[in-house]
């Protein structure tokens, strides 16, 4: 029998998962032909959420979790995932039912028809404010024009994946994830369908529009040196511009003099230099930033307690 991993990274969701797991019991036991198991990852709660996972694995046999030690972020609670998935399919989704469980059947169709990742995209955002909105329409646009993969918009973590895929995103390491990517950057055969995105059934986004935008650093630097280009480009437009001038300051000085001495000359160095180093010190600053944080070579997330297999 071929077993299905149910992938849920959990913060803060004590609400949502009782209806959760009921929606989840109901589709796994339509469809005994799979081995289930459903694995929470619980990131660092602060409610009640591990203590509401440990009653459910004690009734269900078939649930499983990884209780990390603290918040890591749902793309390390992600991670954990893939690592302790047994399945040889697995479903992200969130915790808060923002995901229908309803659509897994069909993602499973999918898989057994030869496709590897199968991946729900929303036609509907559900309820979000309109600058989030065009923020984010913005956002996918200028990573698509300056990065080489593909990144999908309206594309979350709601998909079904092949263990060749599972596999693959094991190796992928970096402690400065952006799944998102990652997913469009394994290749493999994909297959589209879609879905109306809800609004959560219960307890809050943690999201806010500061964590949104590391979030969308993470995906530009993670996936593109764009910004690196652009700091080359607007120092050599700021040492360009500070060239002209030179000549402009030096020719005027020659023709009629120039009654404060050593200003033009002062004026022309300091904007020169001031284009070259700030244009050196992006380009140090970015790859340092990016080096700093990968050499450290720390375990993306740690583990307090493991119950499955
Ligand atoms: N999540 C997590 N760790 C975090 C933040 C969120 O594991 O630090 C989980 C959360 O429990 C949910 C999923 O990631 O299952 C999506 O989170 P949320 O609904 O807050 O994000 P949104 O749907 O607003 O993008
Ligand atoms: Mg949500």
């Amino acid at each position: 029998m071929k077993k299905v991993t149910i992938l849920i990274p959990c913060y803060n969701e004590e609400q949502s998962l009782p209806l959760l797991y009921e929606q989840l019991a109901a589709l796994t036991n339509n469809h005994a032909e799979y081995d289930w198991e459903i694995l929470f990852v619980n990131d660092g709660s602060k409610d009640n959420t591990i203590q509401l996972i440990k009653q459910l694995s004690q009734k269900d046999n078939r649930i499983a979790y990884v209780d990390l030690s603290r918040n890591f972020g749902k793309e390390a609670a992600m991670l954990a995932g893939f690592d302790y998935a047994t399945g040889d399919c697995m479903v992200i989704m969130d915790a808060d039912l923002q995901h229908p469980p309803h659509l897994i059947p069909e993602m499973l169709q999918h898989w057994e028809a030869g496709y590897d990742d199968v991946y729900a995209k929303r036609t509907t955002r559900g309820k979000e404010s309109w600058l989030r909105k065009n923020l984010s329409l913005l956002y996918y646009k200028l990573l698509q024009k300056t990065t080489r993969v593909e990144i999908l918009q309206n594309v979350g973590d709601f998909r079904l994946l092949d263990r060749k895929c599972i596999d693959t995103l094991k190796q992928l390491r970096e402690s400065e994830r952006y799944t998102k990517g990652m997913f469009c950057w394994i290749g493999f055969n994909k297959k589209e369908i879609e879905f109306e995105q809800g609004d959560r059934v219960a307890g809050e986004t943690s999201w806010n529009y500061l964590s949104l935008f590391n979030l969308a650093i993470e995906g530009i630097t993670s996936f593109t040196i764009a910004p690196l280009r652009l700091s080359t480009m607007m120092g050599i437009i700021v040492s360009i511009i500070a060239f002209i001038y030179m000549c402009v300051i030096i020719t005027k000085t020659i023709i009629w003099g120039e009654d404060v001495q050593g200003f033009p000359t002062l004026m022309v160095v300091i904007l020169f230099l001031g284009g070259v180093q700030l244009l050196s010190l992006g380009i140090i600053g970015e790859y340092l930033g990016r080096i700093f944080h990968e050499t450290k070579n720390r375990p993306v997330y740690v583990v307090k307690e493991y119950k499955g297999e």
